[in-house]
């Protein structure tokens, strides 16, 4: 059982898909949160109304780019300021434009390690900056991939970033670890969102994969990664720190 009420949350890409998943599961355990979002105000501010009347949770929504250096910092700065405080960071939004190698310009390629790996680095270091200067016992939280660890055609660059992410995340948990932070990975596998929604519609790719890959038969939802981000935003998880879990239906059991 986590406890978790009255905690102080700051959820990246949090307006659809794994992220919206995460500020419902935080906002239903008792937490007030910020729902970071780029773009996409009309939704958020849905969203964060749905939730504040099914909660009674404080919700805020703050439209910013992560890959963004001074945009990721002030927004991570706001929303201690909107919550009085910061104990959770989700750090979560991400891109992935599927695309083969040969086809991958500098461009695209530059908005991959923007949005993923240094959009991580911007919010996770300025929210780790409060959380120590607060004494706050934080919990990040990074969604990496299964493509962390494994490549696959069409996501070299996504995979790279995710990579990158993955030992971002190790080196944050032994410096930050000395202080009560935790830092740890969640890495979906095939979840079912905007991110690959064409790839998803696609039942001659999919049912053939999933008979090839996945253990539980079906594609992942956006709430099958509640669970995983409960148990790491909670304080009962203080001695797990530079961990992953998987949530992938056994996708990565897989040889
Ligand atoms: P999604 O496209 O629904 O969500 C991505 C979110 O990130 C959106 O809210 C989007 O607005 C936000 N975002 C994109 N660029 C941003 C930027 N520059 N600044 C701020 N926000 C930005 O897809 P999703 O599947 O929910 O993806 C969430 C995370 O999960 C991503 O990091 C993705 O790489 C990861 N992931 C997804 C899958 C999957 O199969 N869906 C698998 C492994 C990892």
């Amino acid at each position: 059982m986590t406890q978790l009420a009255g905690s102080k949350a700051l959820v990246t890409g949090g307006s659809r898909g794994i992220g919206l998943a995460s500020v419902e599961a935080l906002a239903r355990a008792g937490c007030d949160v910020v729902m970071n979002h780029f773009k996409d105000a009309p939704k958020a501010e849905r969203e964060c109304h749905r939730l504040h009347k099914e909660t009674g949770r404080a919700l805020y929504h703050i439209d910013a780019d992560v890959g963004d250096r001074t945009s990721a910092r002030a927004m991570v700065k706001k929303a201690a300021t909107l919550l009085g405080g910061l104990e959770i960071l989700h750090s979560n939004a991400g891109i992935c434009a599927f695309t083969p190698f040969m086809e991958i310009d500098d461009a695209m390629w530059q908005r991959h390690i923007d949005t993923n790996l240094s959009g991580a680095f911007y919010v996770g270091q300025a929210a780790a900056r409060l959380m120590l200067d607060t004494g706050a016992q934080g919990r990040i939280i990074f969604t990496t991939s299964v493509g962390a660890f494994r490549s696959n055609p069409t996501q070299t660059h996504y995979c790279a970033t995710k990579g990158g992410l993955h030992l971002l995340a190790l080196g944050m948990a032994l410096e930050l670890g000395r202080h009560g932070i935790t830092v740890n990975c969640i890495a979906p596998g095939w979840i079912h969102t905007d991110i690959n929604d064409a790839q998803s519609r696609n039942q001659d790719a999919v049912e053939p994969w999933l008979q090839a890959n996945c253990a539980a038969g079906r594609l992942g939802r956006p709430s099958d990664l509640q669970a995983a981000v409960l148990f790491l935003a909670g304080k009962e998880a203080a001695y797990v720190n530079g961990a992953t879990i998987t949530v992938d239906g056994g996708w990565n059991a897989q040889l």
